[in-house]
């Protein structure tokens, strides 16, 4: 099988899945216990908090982990919201977030918060101008992603950052699509808190870590014993924590090289499709897009028969993203870019990963054409563009 959905979930690398492993059979002691078996646990988390602080220049202390992207978020933006209400109830998104922030923001929207969600444009990137007029005195939340997991564009993180920090707002981002995938520098990005996910960059599921820079305060949203300083309390995921900084580490090492030989294999794939195929279009800006990031749009078909084709075919693709998948309507990502609902519909995306071949390139792009030119001969939509 070729695996091309790494935005969905990636596998676990070889060396994490080790490193974790003495953690459940072993090393199994509880992290918050005095004998040596916990404390043994304990180090081991508290060196992958300098793992995971490392990959986005944080300091240690400023690593919460949790369960994940989804938490994280929940975390950060509920977190935030509830500390300072007496301050003000307005809270500033956009309308291409992940539903880990959007479904977030949709919750506070019914209990008494406002929210602005600024339009990305076509290129699916905010305007800092929007961001500007949006803020009133009572902003107390700015929360915007830095990469897109469906179309993979990159916003300008520092440039907001900037203006939340001179505006004195709070600001939050979902990394959990670029971090390991592009340099994320906490401090250069100018961000309050930062969320990433294991899963996302070759690590385990169901763990992710919360930046939260140094004076920052969150209200709690989950309650229990002390853990992670009383932000995610909880007995802690001692494995899942050491696969996640384990992943981070490999990530760190590699960025640079790993980044550059995705987006190789990318670029090629691209320009095949779009040479060879007509009436097939990039979806997202052409060139400030992650490094593993496709996203297409052929005329005249749908998406899903497209992603179901190509698993016939040994390729694990998507369209839209995992999350929406499962219903009807197209991608509120590719809504928001101004598409007309049948070309949202017709949406591949590809995620490279690591483990892809420039040898598989020709295989994916003849799958992709045949896959497509036998779609179209059975769909009406694509005689009327025809004609
Ligand atoms: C996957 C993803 C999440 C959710 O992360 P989980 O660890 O699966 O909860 C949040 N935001 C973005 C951008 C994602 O791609």
């Amino acid at each position: 099988m070729i695996y091309m959905d790494h935005s969905a979930t990636s596998p676990v690398d070889p060396e994490v899945f080790k490193a974790m492993e003495p953690y459940f059979v072993n090393s199994y002691g509880n992290a918050s216990t005095l004998y040596s078996l916990g404390r043994e646990a304990r180090k081991a988390m508290e060196e992958s908090r300098k793992m995971v602080a490392s990959l986005i220049r944080a300091k240690p202390d400023e690593i919460i982990f949790t369960s994940g992207g989804t938490e994280s978020d929940n975390i950060a933006i509920k977190g935030i919201a509830y500390r300072l209400r007496d301050k003000g109830n307005h809270i500033i998104t956009s309308n291409i977030e992940h539903p880990a922030v959007d479904e977030t923001c949709k919750y506070l929207e019914n209990n008494g918060f406002k929210v602005t969600y600024l339009p990305a444009g076509e290129d699916g990137i905010i305007n800092t101008n929007d961001l500007e007029e949006a803020i009133i005195d009572k902003t107390i939340l700015i929360t915007i992603m830095h990469a897109n997991n469906e179309i993979g564009t990159i916003q300008p993180i520092k440039e907001i950052g900037a203006i939340a920090r001179e505006k004195k707002i709070v600001f939050h981002t979902d990394a959990v699509q670029s971090v390991g995938k592009i340099p994320v520098n906490v401090d250069d990005l100018n961000v309050d808190m930062l969320s990433l996910s294991a899963h996302k960059l070759y690590g385990p599921k169901g763990v992710g870590a919360l930046y939260i820079k140094k004076g920052v305060r969150v209200e709690p949203i989950i309650h229990g014993g002390g853990h992670e300083k009383g932000i995610r309390p909880g007995t802690e995921n001692v494995a899942g924590i050491v696969g996640l900084g384990k992943a981070c580490q490999i990530a760190e090492e590699n960025l640079y090289e790993t980044a550059q030989y995705v987006a190789s294999i990318r670029d090629e794939i691209i320009k095949k499709v779009l040479e060879q195929i007509e009436k097939s279009y990039l979806n997202g800006h052409p060139t400030n897009r992650l490094p593993n990031n496709i996203n297409f749009r052929f005329t005249g078909i749908e998406g899903e028969s497209l992603v179901l084709h190509l698993d016939a075919k040994g390729i694990a693709s998507s369209t839209g993203s995992a999350c929406s998948s499962k219903k009807l309507e197209p991608s509120h990502v590719l809504m928001a870019l101004g598409l007309k609902e049948v070309d949202a519909h017709g949406s591949l995306r590809l995620t490279l990963g690591k483990e892809n071949k420039k040898e598989e390139i020709d295989y994916i792009v003849d799958s992709i054409k045949n896959a497509v030119e036998t779609l179209r001969q059975l769909s009406p939509l694509w005689c009327q563009v025809k004609e």
